[in-house]
């Protein structure tokens, strides 16, 4: 046992200096050290036993080793505190006692579950053992004193497999093969001519415990361990050793769990639900995880043990059965439901087994759920007190909003479509992709450009990288509590499991339902709503919500926008921060608006002229070897430009709209093919030799950090002078219409690093602004500011600041000058980087806030050092990402400004900014 023998020394705490033994071991049962308070140290698990215990919960008895031990294993070579041995053995007494068992005891058995539990629920990305104790010896007491040998020969076959597989190593070769052990129990079935595991006898069952005991041996070159204390230590260890494995890795990085907070160990008494017909085991949520409706929901297993459920190897009855069937456990299950949900006062997930009648809990977190149900949920338990709003708009995860928003399928298509078959609701919305049966397909053909739908007779764990790169997953098997249907659902996917009309052949790459055949590579639909299946693509079309917004349903048609609304309202009362949106069209601003938009923070200018041939024209305009020839160009672009910004001022009726003047990376804009090149020579009357000469004239090695942003505008000023009497005249247009609108331009300049370029640039705007304000009379109240996007810019801020009324932090460029790190040719090493942890996150989806943050509260600090009320935004991509707005928040900026379809989720991640802040 790897026992280091020093005491371990703590960095002194108030707790270390009282020279009271650290304690690493937390006990729950009739005595329990713990509570909900504690998960950062027991885990959510351990935590959420402990208070369960405590209110009186039938809880069997155990105990937690705490997340400290994980780290103390991982920074001590994978050995524990001296003092965890004695710790353990203590707390394994205390069961014994009060299960009236004893650990290895041969003819009275105490048999423990380990099961990991970190501070925030990973479901099923770490280790599990069951029926831990069970040896030769112990096997047969516990055979006799159930007088149920079957039972207790199922229980050794489950948990030699469980520690052959977690602690021994002993597992597929690849994604493809099937699972050593399950081999084994298919082949026995065949030889013996059964087709289900509940059809083997006791003494089959003994002949598979043989089978899987020489596999061990054979592949682990190890015996199975029959001592009990040996088997303990080990599964302690795996389930440590289970935090780093590549699974739990991806899934830290997915939610931006830390990996210095480690998981805790509970070690349990076990309960069974195997016991025969009286006995079952299950999970249910204390409302539905699909669409948040206020009834319990779940599924069970008559005579299983709770690995069956989850893993999808028999598929599992609804709840609802359980009202007669099982009557008496049914209504001590709703009474549980209605305890946990007071208490809790949110929606929980909770394990259950039903031991001879007796109910007991074994596990209760606050249940994933998909957004629509988030939404109701909060909403609704709002209703009924027992949260309050604030609380409410917590739980509801900022991203979650998204699925309210995203397509469905167009009925009609739905209808016309080819509808093969029918399984289980588990994941809402509509994906069409490619078919692939394996993780690694999916990521392959996702890199492809494809989207893809996974298919696979059941998911682990193993496939959590092929479902991030998937649009939808289907499984042949397993209920919606299964951890693929967890997953899915909180990954946002769409997701139908249990669809036992499909089948699936692995190696055939084929995919059966409906007396159709498809292969790999061919296109299937899913409905994540009701379960459905089809052949071949369909086209979606908007969601409930997004109808409504668009006035093609009538809001009170619609109880799900009534709940997105409340949310939505709530949120507003308590955001600090302004939402904008970074919007380039009258038809974005429009949909920005509709979702809550309060102005326009960018208006990338180079983007208004990708409609039509007007990038000719911008072409021109770039390519022109002097000023003559730029000027011809520019005043083509003019009138395009005038009526565009007419057209977003209208759609923005009035509030701010941030324009940036010209920033187009050159190479983006370049004509690169030869045949694009020959029309442009002829549409412009040059030659195309013309062109290319310019082309290379213009070649940079690094056109991001070349003549772009305020450059351009330095070294051309009649572009940022016709750029600017653009934004005037139409300003003044529109102010002097029939139906006149109040315009408040925001004039940017992109990629400044000194007072010099901006005082340059602004001295042109200024300029243009006074000669049509004379001309036309109209006065126009505009701002002028800058980006700010390179570390220069940041750091003097205070500078800029003089002459700069507003700031707006271009995250993307700032994200790359500061790191050093191209926005386009990351691919090459970020996934190493992910891997290595050394980056959590992608710092071009979330701030960096240790790099990039700190120039951003430099440049804030100096700023308004220089100008007190300077205004403060960022409009970077960053601004639609909720935990870069809880910076920003922080940050004390003014508004965040992101892409139109994110502007319900900044609304909902401000506010809750904001109550964090409070
Ligand atoms: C930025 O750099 O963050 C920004 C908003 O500008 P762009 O993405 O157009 O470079
Ligand atoms: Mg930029």
């Amino acid at each position: 046992m790897p026992v280091k023998k020093t005491q371990l020394t703590r960095k002194p705490t108030a707790r270390s200096k009282s020279k009271k033994p650290v304690q690493y071991v937390y006990a729950f049962g009739k005595k329990t050290d713990g509570g909900r308070a504690m998960r950062d140290l027991l885990g959510g698990k351990g935590a959420n036993l402990a208070e369960m215990a405590a209110i009186g919960l039938p809880v069997p008895p155990g105990f937690t080793i705490s997340t400290e031990v994980c780290s103390y294993f991982y920074d001590n070579h994978r050995r524990y505190p001296a003092s965890l041995t004695t710790d353990v053995e203590a707390a394994i007494v205390d069961v014994e006692q009060q299960q009236h068992k004893g650990f290895g005891e041969r003819d009275n058995p105490l048999l423990l579950s380990v099961r990991s539990g970190a501070r925030e629920s990973m479901p099923g990305m770490m280790d599990t053992i069951l029926n831990l104790g069970l040896n030769d010896a112990t096997v047969e007491g516990l055979a006799a004193r159930s007088g149920n040998p079957r039972f207790a020969y199922d229980c050794y076959r489950r948990f030699i497999q469980m520690y052959g597989d977690v602690v021994m190593g002993i597992q597929p070769a690849n994604q493809e093969s099937h699972d050593p052990f399950d081999a084994l129990m298919d082949g026995l079935k065949a030889e013996l001519g059964k087709t289900h595991d509940t059809e083997l006898s006791a003494d089959d069952l003994k002949e598979l415990v043989k089978r899987y005991k020489r596999l061990i041996k054979t592949r682990a070159r190890k015996e199975f361990p029959q001592n009990v204390y040996e088997q303990l230590w080990g599964s302690i260890g795996a389930v440590f050793g289970s935090w780093k494995n590549e699974r739990a890795i991806i899934y830290r990085q997915r939610y931006s769990i830390p990996s210095e907070w480690g998981t805790a160990v509970n070690v349990q008494a076990m309960v069974f639900g195997n016991l025969g017909d009286d006995s079952a085991t299950g999970v249910a949520f204390t409302r539905d995880p699909a669409n948040g409706e206020n009834v319990i929901y779940g599924e069970y297993l008559v005579n299983a043990q709770g690995e069956d459920v989850v893993a999808g190897v028999r598929t599992p009855k609804q709840i609802a059965e359980m009202a007669s069937e099982m009557p008496a456990s049914y209504k001590g299950l709703q009474r549980v439901r209605a305890k946990l949900e007071r208490h809790f006062r949110d929606m929980q997930d909770f394990e259950f087994t039903i031991e001879n009648h007796h109910l007991f809990i074994l596990q209760t977190r606050n249940g994933k759920r998909t957004g629509g149900a988030a939404l109701r949920i909060a909403v609704e338990m709002t209703e009924e007190k027992l949260m309050d709003q604030r609380t409410a708009l917590l739980k509801i995860p900022a991203e979650s909003i998204d699925s309210l928003l995203v397509p469905v399928f167009d009925p009609r298509a739905q209808k016309a479509a080819r509808l093969i078959g029918q399984g289980l609701p588990a994941g809402p919305g509509a994906a069409s992709g490619l078919i692939v049966f394996t993780a690694a397909a999916a990521e392959q053909e996702s890199k492809r450009g494809n989207r893809v739908v996974l298919c696979r007779m059941e998911t682990s764990p193993d496939d959590l990288k092929g479902m991030l790169y998937s649009q939808g997953i289907l499984t042949s098997r397993g209920g919606v509590s299964s951890h693929a249907a967890l997953v899915a659902r909180q990954l946002g996917k769409v997701c139908v499991c249990g669809a036992t009309n499909v089948v699936i052949h692995y190696e055939k790459k084929t995919l059966t339902a409906g007396g159709v055949v498809l292969k790999e590579g061919d296109y299937i639909s899913l409905d994540g709503s009701t379960g459905e299946i089809y052949a071949g693509p369909i086209e979606s079309a908007d969601s409930e919500v997004k109808r409504v917004l668009n006035g093609t349903l009538k809001p009170a048609q619609s109880y799900t926008y009534r709940l997105f609304e409340t949310v939505m309202t709530w949120a507003d009362k308590y955001r600090r921060l302004v939402i904008r949106t970074n919007a380039d069209t009258p038809a974005m601003a429009q949909q920005a608006v509709a979702y809550g938009a309060e102005g326009i923070g960018l208006c990338r200018t180079e983007h208004m002229f990708f409609e039509g041939d007007r990038i000719d024209y911008m072409r021109q305009m770039i390519l022109a070897a002097d000023e003559v020839q730029r000027r011809v160009a520019l005043k083509m672009l003019l009138p395009f430009q005038k009526k565009d910004f007419a057209g977003l001022f209208k759609a923005m009726d009035g509030r701010p709209v941030t324009i940036r003047l010209l920033d187009p990376p050159l190479h983006e804009f370049l004509p690169h093919d030869d045949g694009v090149r020959r029309k442009l020579a002829i549409k412009l009357g040059v030659s195309a030799e013309f062109i290319l000469d310019r082309i290379r004239a213009l070649h940079e090695e690094n056109p991001m950090l070349g003549c772009r942003g305020c450059r351009l505008g330095i070294l051309y000023p009649e572009i940022t002078e016709m750029q600017a009497r653009a934004i005037f005249e139409a300003a003044a247009q529109v102010m002097t219409a029939k139906h006149p609108v109040v315009v408040k331009p925001e004039i940017m300049i992109p990629l400044v690093g000194f007072k010099a370029e901006l005082a340059d640039q602004l001295a042109i705007v200024h300029r243009v602004a006074r000669e049509v304000m004379e001309r036309t009379g109209v006065k126009i109240d505009y701002l002028v500011g800058t980006m700010i996007e390179v570390p220069r810019a940041a750091i003097t801020a205070d500078e800029l600041a003089e002459v700069a009324e507003f700031f707006s932090f271009g995250t993307n460029d700032l994200t790359q000058t500061t790191l050093g790190l191209s926005r386009d040719d990351m691919g090459s090493f970020f996934e190493t980087y992910r891997q290595k942890e050394i980056y959590q996150h992608n710092p071009f989806a979330s701030i960096d806030e240790q790099g990039v943050g700190r120039l951003i509260t430099t440049a804030v600090e100096r700023g308004r050092s220089t100008r007190p009320r300077i205004k403060l935004g960022i409009c970077g991509e960053h601004a639609g990402d909720p935990a870069s707005i809880q910076f920003c928040h922080r940050a004390g900026l003014d508004y965040v400004s992101c892409s139109p379809p994110r502007v319900p989720i900044a609304r909902l991640a401000a506010a809750q900014a904001a109550l964090r802040d409070a």
